[in-house]
């Protein structure tokens, strides 16, 4: 089984997408990574669709990655008598610290912080900005509140607090047990969610003591301002919109989302482009046309993958979600404009003999009738300084180490495959012409790229490039000759 575009798709597993046959759908129509958002359902919920996926894993002979999503400082509302609540424009609605199911009057909002810092006339955002409602009177323990736009109000739906600073740390108590959970049920990518600061990633680093990689949702001003330190210690990011678009005026996430992507790519890390992005889909077969243009604009800017929150979670229609984005991307990708638009966007500083590998690797692949770009790694990094080079030419990433196959099934354009451990370059020249046959990247007449780092089993050392034919007897022939 193969992808047949370049961008991946992240689906958020939630109630609607709990059992085999519901995920085993949405990962054949597409989905390369999926989410646990540990903000809802219990460990029990996550554990059993951690489970499913490896089983899913283990069936197709496919690796998977699986990202778990730290709930972070967010402020959220409590729960409702029947689920949620409906508020109008111009009503009053009370926030209190009461833990009783709320109703279309109150709600509890567990944050006495919030309280300490409200103002009359602050402002509070509910659900990534949906619902907005203004305080008209506070106390220690109480807001009273008028609804200035309405909507369905739900159980622990977000709430910001735009124009007040709050006094939060990175990672909560709940936070470091969900952080112990995730990395011992052998998550891949850990993300973490409200980050301000290089350091709260450093402390995250190593609490997972690299038994996950770290992603930094940027999703508060302090953050983008900090983006580049933040970048500089996380192994990928997430350009979190919903939150962002409360923080930020809305108008400046565009700007944001693109310099962001840009930044990625160029530090070969991955970034994945979230929220709202077929938000029509919780409820309908069809995107929007202005939705559709979205998916397909993180596509043009090069971003290593698009995401679906409440779309594959919560929504009517996960598995349509996907196909849609796969056949977006399958038209964007095959767009002559896509490819113009993406050499003119890349940016990379080469400085070593890994990044003129992979150059030359892009290059001579581009130059020649060459299937496929197969790249032998032990760490991770020469498939993501391939991806960096964003070429034409698909790529093949294969490593003896699962965690690591996984973990790259984020980065953009790569075939993840994993092999035995190798000894000899030869041997590494054989196992891809294998691999690019059997995935149906090459045939028997064809060509591809090899590289990898002799020798074997260290990471950090690329320094071979073979073009080899993907007959066995012929790549014989060629070493003895
Ligand atoms: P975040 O800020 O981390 O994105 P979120 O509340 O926006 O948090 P998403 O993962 O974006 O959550 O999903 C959107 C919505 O889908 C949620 O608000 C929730 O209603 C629903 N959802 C997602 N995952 C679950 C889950 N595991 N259990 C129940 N509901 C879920
Ligand atoms: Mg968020
Ligand atoms: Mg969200």
């Amino acid at each position: 089984m193969r992808r047949h575009r370049n961008i991946k798709i992240v689906a958020t597993l939630g109630p609607a997408s709990s059992d085999y046959d519901t995920i085993r759908a949405l990962f054949e129509a597409g989905a390369d990574v999926f989410r646990l958002n540990m903000s809802h359902g219990t460990h029990d919920d996550h554990r059993a669709r951690y489970d499913v996926i490896r089983k899913i894993e283990a069936d197709t002979g496919r690796p998977i990655a699986i990202l778990a999503d730290l709930q972070g400082p967010k402020l959220r509302v409590g729960t409702f008598k029947d689920e949620s609540a409906e508020l109008t424009d111009g009503q009053a609605f009370r926030f209190d610290l009461d833990e009783t199911p709320g109703d279309s009057t109150r709600a509890q909002l567990p944050h006495p912080e919030i309280f300490a810092a409200l103002e009359v006339g602050s402002g509070l955002l509910v659900n990534d900005g949906k619902i907005r409602l203004r305080v008209e009177e506070c106390g220690p323990d109480f807001a009273n509140c008028t609804v200035t736009v309405g909507g369905t109000i739900s159980n622990r739906k977000g709430v910001n607090v735009p124009d007040v600073v709050l006094p939060l740390a990175a990672l909560s108590e709940k936070d470091r047990d969900d952080l112990e959970f995730a990395c011992q049920l052998g998550v891949d990518w850990l993300a973490l969610s409200f980050v301000q600061r290089p350091e709260d990633m450093l402390e995250a680093r190593e609490l997972a003591k690299d038994r996950a990689a770290v992603l930094a949702k940027i999703e508060k001003p302090a953050a983008v301002r900090a983006f580049q330190q933040i970048l500089a210690v996380s192994d990928g990011i997430m350009v979190a919109r919903g939150d962002l678009g409360v923080e930020l005026p809305v108008e400046s996430v565009p700007p944001i989302q693109k310099r962001l992507v840009r930044g990625c790519r160029a530090a070969a890390k991955p970034v994945i482009v979230a929220t709202q992005m077929l938000e029509s889909m919780i409820e309908s077969p069809m995107p929007t046309r202005a939705e559709v243009s979205d998916v397909a604009n993180a596509i043009y800017e090069g971003a290593d993958a698009v995401m679906l929150s409440a779309e594959s979670a919560a929504g009517q229609y996960p598995i349509e979600a996907v196909t849609t984005m796969d056949h977006v991307a399958r038209s964007v990708e095959s767009d002559p404009t896509y490819r113009e638009v993406i050499e003119a966007s890349r940016k990379a500083d080469r400085t070593t003999v890994a990044d003129g590998i992979v150059a030359a690797a892009r290059e001579i692949a581009e130059t020649t009738d060459i299937q496929a770009i197969c790249a032998h790694t032990q760490s991770g990094t020469t498939v993501s300084l391939v991806a960096r080079e964003r070429p034409r030419t698909p790529i093949i990433a294969m490593s003896p180490i699962p965690r690591v196959l996984r973990r790259l099934c984020l980065t953009w354009g790569t075939h993840c495959v994993a092999t035995q451990p190798l000894e000899r370059f030869r041997q590494a020249v054989i196992v891809a012409a294998k691999a690019a046959r059997e995935f149906r990247f090459a045939a028997e007449n064809q060509q591809i790229v090899v590289t990898a780092g002799v020798p074997f089993n260290t990471a950090g050392t690329t320094n071979i490039l073979r073009v080899a034919p993907c007959d066995e007897s012929l790549i014989f022939r060629s070493e003895t000759e």
